[in-house]
């Protein structure tokens, strides 16, 4: 007999706007609640089966925007209920929401006192242990490994007995800052991302050597290098090796170029990047062994010399007429809007600038775009509006990718003690997860796409 009864209110053939409904033994809660990006669709709030208000608990398994976006909407059409998460991602949620707010453009009343709310709504729990919800249903995060405070939720009822386990994001192992995913517990039905179900990743030894290969060929002509990264997660991950390249004495030699003349100069044109960062820096508690290493060792990661900020809009100004070599990492990771699309606009028809991408572009988002029209000859992006010819190199590092691969996805499930009862893949774009889906049935896992 079931006891969870699923409806995907949204990212179920797309890598966006993450909602899934579960109601169980009277209670509605939901897992996730993200906003789309470029051509995926999300349900409409008001088509949702039950309304806001309806809503016991939401579950937030990350703070990415895409898992977590949509939270002030649901609160201003009526949800009461309790949210809860990690004890990290509680540290990240508000700071990604505010941003979020402000690109909105509600009134500053208004989203303050959303803010409060949400605060005042949200509660942080300890990684691996069991907690009672209600009515004989528990709950636990587990370590995804995907960004700091990620966390894959396991939901057990005991009358009928019954378990559904939902990956969340599912992250990489031998990241230097954020721990190994959990191995999962057995469950009846696990809900599955599958964003790279059909990609295998560079190696992360690889990933560094990759990035200071592309940095110092790059910079060689004097151009600029852009990387657009998420604020959260992504751009850490690149600090964090950008840090590795300038003080290891082992990249020293292999990338001297990198160094000369007290370093290329690298700027953060993102103030909630460096807000994130800051943050990611006091929840050392949360790292991966790596990263706590170089701190005993007295070395600060993510921060070197030349790393600048750019806070305020005039600094981002004037940024922009700043002349090579010169390494600039902003957001918005999928080129869908902010500081990243007024560099992009005047650099990308200059053949001696690069984009880096480090993470992965949704369908109908330009970033997707230039990745596509790098493979023509002659290829043109619309940015904000402007038909741009793609000069600039493009470079696309699939080693900094927070997910995992098909292979890591493939052993995380198999690190199951007894197989799924089923298996419902989610998070990922129909190709990816066709391919995952046939891998999996070929393995004798029962899967539904
Ligand atoms: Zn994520």
């Amino acid at each position: 007999m079931k006891s969870f009864e699923m409806i995907h209110l949204g990212g179920e053939h797309c890598v966006t706007g993450s909602c899934h409904l579960v109601q169980t033994n009277g209670i509605n809660l939901l897992v996730d609640c993200g906003t789309t990006q470029g051509s995926d669709q999300a349900l409409p709030i008001d088509a949702w089966p039950v309304k806001p208000s309806q809503i016991d608990f939401l579950f937030l398994s990350h703070a990415h925007i895409d898992h977590v976006g949509r939270i002030p909407e649901l609160i201003r059409k009526g949800f009461k209920g309790e949210i809860l998460t990690t004890h990290p991602t509680k540290n990240l949620l508000l700071p990604m929401l505010e941003d979020a707010m402000a690109l909105g453009n509600p009134e500053e009343k208004e989203a303050a006192s959303l803010l409060r709310t949400i605060d005042e709504f949200s509660w942080g729990f300890e990684y691996g242990q069991a907690f009672n919800l209600r009515k004989g249903v528990r709950f636990s995060f587990y370590q995804a490994g995907h960004i700091l405070g990620s966390s894959f939720i396991f939901f057990e009822s005991e009358f009928p007995r019954n378990s559904i386990l939902f990956s969340g994001d599912l992250g990489c192992k031998h990241t230097p800052l954020v721990p190994n995913p959990d191995p999962p517990p057995s469950c009846d039905l696990l809900i599955l991302e599958s964003t790279y179900g059909d990609k295998t990743h560079e190696t992360r030894e690889r990933r560094i050597e990759a990035l200071g290969k592309v940095l110092a060929h790059a910079l060689s002509d004097g151009g600029k290098v852009f990387i657009p990264a998420f604020a959260l997660g992504r751009t850490q991950e690149v600090l964090y090796d950008l840090d590795r390249l300038f003080s290891d004495r082992f990249y020293q030699k292999q990338f001297p170029e990198l160094t000369v003349r007290g370093g290329i100069p690298v700027v953060l044109d993102s103030p909630l990047g460096m807000k994130l960062t800051k943050i990611a820096l006091s929840l050392s508690e949360y790292w991966d062994n790596e990263a706590k290493g170089l701190l005993d060792y007295g070395d600060k990661p993510m921060d070197f010399d030349h790393l600048y900020v750019a806070e305020s809009h005039k600094a981002h100004m004037r940024l922009l007429d700043h002349p090579g070599p010169l390494v600039v990492i902003a957001g918005s990771g999928m080129c869908t809007g902010g500081r990243i699309i007024d560099h992009l606009k005047i650099g990308i028809e200059d053949p001696k600038n690069d984009i880096i991408f480090v993470g992965y572009n949704a369908r109908g988002t330009p970033g997707r775009e230039i990745q596509e029209a790098a493979t023509q000859k002659k290829g043109y992006v619309t940015l904000d509006g402007k038909k741009c010819r793609l000069q600039a190199g493009v470079h696309t590092l699939s080693g900094y990718s927070a997910h995992a691969d098909q292979k890591e996805l493939m052993e995380w499930v198999k690190l199951m003690p007894d197989k799924p009862r089923s298996i419902k893949l989610v998070h990922g774009e129909p190709s990816a997860q066709k391919t995952l889906a046939s891998e999996l049935s070929r393995q004798g896992y029962k899967v539904e796409c």
